[in-house]
């Protein structure tokens, strides 16, 4: 937050108007001045035919899943890793998060688990471009496309980012942003959906605002999913967003050459894959993945992310984690899946089609698994301030570690496992580290 920010927010309250959204009919229905400014810059800038803002991504995710038309019983193609909120949206609206396996090197959903995941239920896939790298959308269109399926795009972690020269975000019939604390911009809380499909921005509007209220205003004859929340962003947030949005290009470029200088240190070591970016494609970098082979390096996972943070420069009496294992355990492991409990306690929407049984059992997508349990490293160093000078002293404690990984071996014989959680808050943390 700088200057423009701080001048912006002085602006909107010397207005007295915090926010003008109305939820009924009238020229306040889709918010007030800067609400609607942030729109456009937002759409102009990439092209998009509409950009809806929102409170939050997740207040997103539930609209865009609204507005995809989903009703209790269908079924919808998610990704087992990512942030909850990804396949949690298809709940609220009775739809079953069918989980299909991730593709090894962008960790996003592979084409092919896809397509083995569909039946005659399934109505959509939300795609995430996770950790700033576009999935492989133009397979995954054609099969949408094959079966009539919906494709939502959780782009949370990829701002800005192009697939095969298309921003990401619209590739498919609609998507969005993330404008939490942690990501590459922020309002402190808000999103940003977006669609080049008139219906359904209308029908995500709808959601956003009380919806119930207006549908007659706007001639909506299917009234299915109309009902509203209030996921509405503040005219203050917006005015902080306008000037964010204009630093977003800076900060992927900051991002993108620290990431291309760490990876030319490291693609050497053994046992060690920098991430890749695939042609046609740009990476945000919201946080630098790699992958580890504890075969190859002679060391377990756990024990080489515990040297290597031994051997980092320590900031200011905070906890820096330079580096972490894994990224989330699958989702399909957590309590709502296993127990099939979510609205409600009957069981609901997993009970809502008695002949079918949903499994969300060990084993369910092979290459999440080994990820979260063995090969995936997150390092969340790749952004500023950092500089330069900060990746060289990542890659010199990982090049001791390498070197002297025969003798680690003895030192940490009798070392007990342990994890380090992800945490993007680690990162800020991280500031003053040399
Ligand atoms: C951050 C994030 C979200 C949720 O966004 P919020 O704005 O915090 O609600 C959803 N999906 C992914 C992949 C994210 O990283």
């Amino acid at each position: 937050m700088g200057d423009a920010e701080k001048k912006a927010v002085l602006e909107v309250m010397d207005s007295d108007v915090l926010s003008a959204f109305l939820g009924g009919p009238g020229q306040y229905f889709n918010g007030g001045a800067k609400v609607q400014e942030f729109e456009q810059v937002w759409a102009q800038k990439y092209g998009f035919q509409h950009a809806i803002s929102v409170n939050s991504w997740t207040s997103g995710l539930i609209m865009a899943v609204g507005a995809a038309g989903i009703e209790p019983g269908d079924e919808v193609i998610c990704s087992p890793f990512t942030m909850s909120a990804s396949a949690t949206c298809a709940l609220f609206y009775g739809g079953i998060p069918i989980f299909a396996d991730i593709d090894p090197v962008s960790f996003c959903l592979d084409p092919a688990s896809v397509e083995a995941c569909i039946t005659e239920r399934t109505r959509a896939i939300i795609v995430v471009h996770l950790f700033g790298h576009p999935a492989d959308m133009d397979p995954i269109v054609e099969i949408a496309r094959r079966h009539g399926l919906r494709v939502i795009e959780d782009a949370a972690q990829s701002p800005g980012v192009v697939y095969r020269g298309r921003p990401v975000g619209a590739v498919g019939d609609l998507g969005g942003f993330s404008l939490n604390f942690h990501k590459h911009i922020h309002t402190g809380e808000g999103g940003m959906l977006v669609t080049n499909d008139d219906d359904l921005a209308l029908r995500a509007r709808l959601i956003r605002n009380h919806g119930e209220n207006v549908t007659e205003q706007y001639g909506v004859a299917d009234i299915a999913n109309t009902i509203g929340g209030n996921y509405r962003l503040t005219e203050l947030q917006a005015a902080i967003g306008i000037e964010q949005l204009k630093r977003l290009d800076g900060y992927l470029a900051t991002r993108q050459e620290l990431a291309a200088h760490l990876s030319a240190r490291l693609s050497g070591f053994p046992g060690l894959t920098p991430p890749v970016t695939a042609p046609g494609c740009s990476h945000a970098f919201y946080v630098y993945a790699l992958r580890y082979s504890a075969e190859v390096m002679g060391l377990p996972r756990h024990l080489f992310v515990k040297a290597v943070l031994a051997e980092l420069p320590k900031p200011k009496g905070v906890e820096a984690t330079a580096l972490v294992e894994g990224y989330v355990k699958p989702l399909y492991f957590s309590p709502v899946y296993q127990k099939q409990i979510a609205l409600g306690r009957q069981g609901f929407p997993f009970t809502f089609r008695p002949d079918v049984k949903y499994r969300y059992e060990a084993g369910l997508c092979p290459v999440a698994e080994r990820m979260y349990e063995k090969e995936l490293l997150l390092s969340p160093i790749v952004r500023e301030p950092l500089t330069l000078a900060d990746m060289d002293d990542f890659a010199n404690a990982v090049e001791k570690i390498v070197t002297h990984r025969d003798r680690l071996r003895d030192v940490f014989r009798d070392e007990p496992e342990r994890r380090e959680v992800f945490t993007p808050l680690a990162a800020a943390n991280l500031t003053g580290a040399r």
